[in-house]
């Protein structure tokens, strides 16, 4: 919603909003997959919606795009070959790419609509994309990984949209049994899964999910994203042949490469559940 020099995203199931000032619409496109535009903001810098649901800010994106990523491949022992599902706009694929351990970073974006429009809007997240090792498709991401050889991959980081639209079946235990044939041993997938405020049974769901289609551990991370509904979001890791909660451990004591948001006791902390959300967890386990 566009109500005068304010763009608004409500968010009914929680009786809540969030708004950004804005100055100018900078762009619109309907794709045939979806309706991106770009707007100026008086404090965020540029703002990306989707379908009216927003993406990324200037401001914030840089926390979001790192934990994404740092956890999953500082977890995995040979973080080699990387799979991205979504992340069009390429915040996520800078970040991977900063590990020297991944020698090839496949990016999976339904829509090039959203990279062409980031290479123009948000051409600091767009800087690794002529990496010899990145790949960019335009594919749909359920049929890549249902076509992708087994045992190919060590991380999988699905970057999408919100369950609904093309990105619903990105959601199911379908993709995760793929996911989880994919994978090599001792791999991890990882998922954006919603606010653990407002839908914590979008991560409960997802663990579900992760657990039934055979993987040996799950692991949410959570941190703040205030443009996100309740400034409060999560991603969640399923790790094949591997112990993600012990993984962290193996963590090298400090970072070959700078990051804004993430730290190794960050990394931590991200993965202390509070203890609504453990329990809601644990009684799902029950059933
Ligand atoms: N951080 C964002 C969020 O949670 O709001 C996600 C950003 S990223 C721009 C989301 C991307 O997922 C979009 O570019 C969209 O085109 C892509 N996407 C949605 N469904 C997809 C599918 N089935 N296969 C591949 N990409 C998909």
């Amino acid at each position: 919603m566009l109500d005068g020099k304010w763009f608004t995203e409500i968010f009914a199931e929680s009786g809540s909003a969030f708004s950004l000032q804005i100055t100018d619409k900078l762009y619109e496109e309907q794709t045939p997959y979806q309706k991106i535009e770009i707007f100026d903001t008086t404090h965020f810098g540029k703002l990306m919606s989707i379908d009216g649901c927003v993406m990324l800010s200037s401001r914030d994106n840089f926390i979001y795009h790192e934990m994404m990523s740092h956890p999953a491949l500082l977890s995995c022992a040979t973080p080699e070959e990387v799979l991205i599902i979504g992340g069009g706009d390429c915040g996520t694929l800078k970040e991977v790419l900063k590990h020297k351990a991944v020698t090839h970073a496949v990016q999976v974006d339904i829509d090039e609509g959203v990279t062409r429009a980031s290479e123009n809007y948000f051409p600091e997240l767009c800087t690794s994309n002529n990496d010899p090792r990145a790949e960019l498709h335009f594919d749909d991401g359920i049929a890549w990984i249902k076509n992708a050889p087994a045992e190919s991959i060590d991380v999988i980081i699905v970057d999408s949209t919100d369950p609904v639209g093309p990105a619903e079946g990105l959601f199911t235990l379908d993709f995760f049994s793929d996911c989880y044939r994919v994978l090599r041993q001792g791999g991890i997938v990882i998922q954006q899964s919603g606010s653990p405020l407002v839908c914590p049974n979008e991560i409960v769901d997802m663990h579900q999910v992760i657990r039934d289609a055979g993987f040996d551990s799950q692991q949410t991370y959570q941190f703040p994203q205030c443009v996100y509904p309740s400034g409060w979001w999560s991603a969640t890791a399923g790790g094949k042949g591997i112990d993600l909660s012990n993984a962290v451990n193996k963590v090298p004591a400090t970072l070959d490469f700078d990051t804004l948001f993430y730290s190794i006791a960050g990394h931590h902390g991200a993965m202390a559940i509070p203890p609504f959300l453990q329990a809601l967890l644990e009684d799902s386990r029950k059933h």
